[in-house]
């Protein structure tokens, strides 16, 4: 859970294979562009020289903290890189878990930078253990690397391995790892939890978690990385495309990721993530009209259905809030109360607007209900009249096993209250979710099937093939 009380992803992904020595540089603006996506940790690993050498500095910290006092241009010069921007679901926040992983074996050694979660990484952790192989992390991520490596070493060749290895793997993977024979390659699990993209530019071939961060590093957004698509890339071309087994499961990719992780700027497999949350606010105003004088949107990713829900009703649309930019984590908050204040110190209300107005305040989720009662406490200080809340999501009442920090089932609000009780509980004079065909039909021009087990509870169960099976 990040400081408003809200769901976090696990990480950023990003890889170049170039014609140029300057890998390291533009995985580095890849992983500024893709900073929203975990501040955790960040690392970057570069192939340099012949020989399949790779390097590595990551630590704990925003990307910016990572490389700062030069430590950039300690990365030798080389044409392949991958980084990655972590969130921690999965093992906890020290340095020996940050990404990417690299792991040796006989012949050679890999490189991986991992956004997912691994649902059979305990099983798969004890099978190699029985094989020798030790571990020092707590990571699933090192799990899937130590995998990866072990069947590189069976068979003699980094994509082999790879494509042995998917098939034993469950859940949530979106990859790119750095091959010790100067190859990338980009994998995306059969159902696609977490997106993937692909890039051209005039000097290579980039990947990325989502197109935002190519565009913003000059790669042209070519397309998404399909489920189950593995994408090899080599001297800054892409010299083969396959596809792992069809998923044996009824997973997609997160629907999540369009309500509230990604940037409105991005586009995930057809679907612009700006357009998707612009929908989802037409669908709330048809869903929950209300009569009031004005709407507003909660930072950041409440703005866009804000304005499609004022489109809709045909209400004003103002700024109801001043963001605090410069707050980052530097924030120490060790009781409730001076959570409270972060709250407080971070979304200031814009009481102009806000004063003897009955307004329609709309966010992308509800979680525990406290950070919204904080929030709509904010507007009733300010002179707000009423607050009616419209939540772009429908409510929490499953936890992900994809790598999305949801939060313990008995913690969330939806499964204490109903929607009266939580409408008291928060303070709002009305209270309207987004239904599940209405969020659906807000992101139908994505060409994926999605996922949306903690909203609906459907289970997208995989059975994998033994670890270790010849
Ligand atoms: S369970 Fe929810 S948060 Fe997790 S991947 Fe599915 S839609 Fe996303």
């Amino acid at each position: 859970m990040d400081d408003y009380g809200k769901p976090k992803e696990e990480c950023a992904v990003f890889g170049v294979s170039l014609n140029t020595a300057e890998a390291a540089g533009i995985v580095y603006n890849g992983l500024l562009s893709l900073q929203h996506r975990g501040q955790e940790g960040s690392g970057i690993a570069v192939l340099s020289g012949s020989g399949g050498n790779i390097s590595c500095i990551k630590s704990t910290g925003l990307a910016s903290e990572v490389f700062s006092g030069g430590s950039l241009d300690r990365l030798p010069p080389g044409c392949t890189a991958i980084g990655h921007n972590r969130y921690s679901t999965t093992g906890s926040n020290i340095r020996e878990n940050v990404q990417p992983f690299i792991t040796e074996f006989l012949t050679g050694r890999i490189a991986i930078a991992h956004n997912g979660n691994i649902t059979n990484a305990k099983q798969l952790r004890e099978s190699l253990k029985q094989c020798g192989i030790n571990f020092s992390a707590t990571s699933d991520t090192e799990v899937v690397s130590s995998l990866i490596a072990y069947r590189c070493m069976k068979t003699g060749n980094v994509l082999s391995g790879i494509l042995e290895a998917a098939p034993t793997i469950c859940g949530a993977y979106s990859m790119v790892i750095l091959g010790y024979d100067g190859r990338l390659f980009a994998m995306r699990d059969p159902c696609g939890f977490r997106p993937l993209c692909m890039g051209t530019g005039p000097h290579g071939t980039a990947f990325a978690s989502e197109s935002c961060a190519l565009e913003s590093c000059g790669f042209e957004f070519t397309r998404d990385i399909r489920p189950g698509e593995v994408v090899v890339a080599e001297k800054g071309v892409v010299t083969k495309q396959t596809f792992l087994d069809p998923p044996r499961c009824r997973g997609g990719l997160c629907i999540f990721e369009f309500v509230y992780f990604a940037r409105p700027d991005s586009i995930i497999d057809g679907m612009s993530v700006y357009e998707a949350r612009y929908n989802m606010g037409h669908i709330l105003a048809q869903e929950y009209p209300v009569h009031a004088d004005a709407v507003c949107g909660v930072p950041d990713s409440g703005i866009e259905a804000a304005i499609g829900y004022a489109d809709e009703s045909g209400l004003p649309l103002v700024s109801g809030f001043v963001k605090n930019r410069y707050i980052g984590r530097s924030f120490i908050y060790p009781v409730q109360s001076q959570r409270e204040s972060a709250v407080r110190l971070k979304l200031n209300p814009l009481t102009a607007n806000i004063k003897g107005r009955k307004i329609v305040l709309v966010d992308d989720s509800i979680v525990r209900g406290t950070t919204s009662r904080m929030i709509i406490g904010l507007l009733r200080e300010a002179g707000a009249k009423e607050v009616h809340v419209r939540i772009s999501s429908p409510p929490f009442r499953y936890p992900c096993n994809y790598g999305t920090d949801v939060d313990s089932v008995k913690s969330l609000i939806a499964n204490k209250a109903d929607m009266e009780g939580i409408r008291i509980k928060i303070g709002a004079d009305s209270l309207g979710y987004i239904s599940i065909e209405g969020l659906e039909k807000a992101c139908q021009k994505c060409m994926v099937p999605f996922c949306t087990e903690c909203f609906t509870g459907s289970s997208g169960e995989i059975t994998r093939k033994n670890v270790l099976e010849e």
